[in-house]
């Protein structure tokens, strides 16, 4: 590692290199600043992705693989590596509604959550990622049985957008593998697409560095933290931009003096809980090979409802977490995964949690579904027992472990520092010189996939720190 003589000065210090901190690294650096980014998780590339599935997630994420809400009955997936959730997600990019854009315009007072001052945002990103559907020729038999299920009951679908290139699947591919980091690089994580370009223009990337604390004066903000040996170091510019995740943003701030002055830090955090249906058929499904997902609900009503179903699947080790009991009942089931369907509800949560420090200096997520939440994930759940009846189904397992992926919110973006905590240009409230674009910015859940439109306003925050830096 490089950056030990030298850790002050810089223009810019990004605190997590995910979606959003690659994105304004790349930025910043191009128009000349000096930037270094600090990443708790490793810098891993397509020769060294773990190839188990056990060490992927012991490798790739905070906790282990999984942390839990404080009360257990929520299993939080946290991605820790460079490229963040664009090196374990699944690719799927949605440009928000209306649905979800009025609600945030509603709840924050900010006039560019619309869809006509996003989308050259959402064009931008395009311009620097490949976005396509799965060629319609390469579907699996999971993408099959969903097709089939919705038209027979009557739900809308659509192909999904991935960010990917070219996955090969007349190679034999299988983008199973791809949530442990895609080993062709045709994923279009952050890691392979505007982080290059940034560690060209001269950025300074620190793998394996947790930022503890920050100070903000006037001239100069202070990030303390520790490398993975329990070196402390600190790194000091003149900005700061926040970029470590919903959970990651919120701990820092937690332990910093900033928090005394953000009331709402920690507060409207949401998560998309999302409940795995398995059904087992008489014929092998193979809903491991080629893509691993094609389709998506795009059903009016769903919407409405506050659900959408998601037609994926996932390795045997995600897979057996679900299934219910022990011994030989469980090792009969899975000795059938070729055989399995998934369709993931995924819900649009109403009921908002909290980030906050216990006792013991941990952080701590409350955070539940209320009757709301739970009547939409029954209404999903009998979608999917719909799907699977009319296609033929021998038996169907509701997953026992409800996750959280998308992790939003602890930051909100608004213009009210009562209730929100980054105000519209995407400073801290009261801290101009501190800045925050990414997940959780989110004023509330919108029920879409989060990184798109992650990635749209870290080029927004990145225009703006650029205009602050020049003045
Ligand atoms: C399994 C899975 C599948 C997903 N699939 C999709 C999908 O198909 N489509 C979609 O839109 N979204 C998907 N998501 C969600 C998506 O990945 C996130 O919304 C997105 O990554 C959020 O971007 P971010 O920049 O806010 O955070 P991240 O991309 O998570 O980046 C935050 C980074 O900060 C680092 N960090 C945290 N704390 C610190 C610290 N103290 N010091 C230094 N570094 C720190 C973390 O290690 C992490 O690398 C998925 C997520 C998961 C887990």
């Amino acid at each position: 590692m490089t950056f030990d003589e030298n850790q002050s000065g810089y223009d810019v210090v990004i605190v997590g290199g995910g979606v959003s901190g690659s994105c304004i690294a790349d930025e910043l650096s191009r128009a000349g600043l000096r930037c270094v980014m600090l990443e708790a998780g490793a810098h891993v590339d397509r020769g060294t992705y773990p190839r188990a599935e056990i060490d992927a997630n012991s490798q790739l994420y905070w906790g282990g693989g999984i942390e839990l809400t404080g009360d257990g009955r929520l299993g939080l997936l946290r991605p820790k590596v460079v490229g963040g959730g664009s090196i374990v997600g699944r690719a799927v990019l949605d440009r928000f509604d209306d649905l979800a854009l009025d609600a945030w315009r509603e709840l924050s007072g900010v006039s560019f959550f619309s869809r006509s001052a996003l989308d050259p945002w959402y064009d931008r990103v395009a311009e620097r990622i490949s976005i396509r559907a799965v060629p319609e020729g390469y579907r699996n038999g999971n993408a099959e049985i969903f097709r089939q299920g919705c038209e027979r009951n009557g739900y809308g679908y659509a192909p999904v957008q991935r960010a990917a290139r070219d996955c090969r699947y007349q190679d034999g591919n299988c983008c199973i593998e791809c949530v442990m980091g895609c080993r062709i690089d045709s994923k279009q994580s952050t890691a392979v697409t505007v982080l290059p370009r940034a560690l060209e223009a001269g950025l300074t990337l620190v793998p394996r560095f947790e930022a503890e604390r920050v100070v903000a004066d006037v001239d100069e903000v202070t990030v303390t933290g520790r490398t993975e040996s329990g070196a402390r170091s600190s790194f000091r510019g003149r900005r700061l931009v926040l970029a470590a995740g919903a959970i990651g943003n919120a701990r820092v701030l937690l332990d910093s003096p900033l928090a005394s002055s953000l009331p709402a830090l920690g507060q409207h955090f949401y998560t998309h809980p999302q409940t795995v249906m398995l059904g087992r058929y008489r014929e092998p499904v193979g809903a491991h090979l080629g893509p691993v997902q094609s389709y998506a609900s795009d059903e009016p009503t769903f919407r409405r409802a506050g659900f959408k179903l998601d037609n994926v699947f996932a390795p045997p080790v995600a897979i057996a977490l679900q299934v219910p009991g022990f011994g030989a009942a469980h090792q009969r089931f899975m000795r059938d995964i070729t055989h399995l369907a998934c369709v993931e509800v995924v819900v649009r949560d109403t009921n908002p949690g909290r980030i906050r420090l216990g006792k013991t200096g941990r952080t701590v997520v409350d955070k539940r579904l209320n009757a709301e939440d739970r009547r939409r994930r029954e209404h999903g759940v009998q979608a999917v027992r719909n799907i699977f009846a009319s296609t033929g189904v021998r038996e169907v397992v509701e997953g026992q472990v409800a996750l959280g992926m998308h992790l939003m919110g602890g930051c909100a973006l608004g213009d009210d520092p009562a209730v929100s905590v980054t105000s519209p240009t995407f400073q801290l409230h009261g801290c101009p010189n501190v800045y925050v674009a990414d997940s959780s910015v989110f004023p509330n859940a919108p029920g879409l996939n989060p990184a798109f439109t992650v990635m749209a306003l870290s080029l927004m925050a990145a225009e703006r720190i650029l205009e602050d830096a020049r003045a």
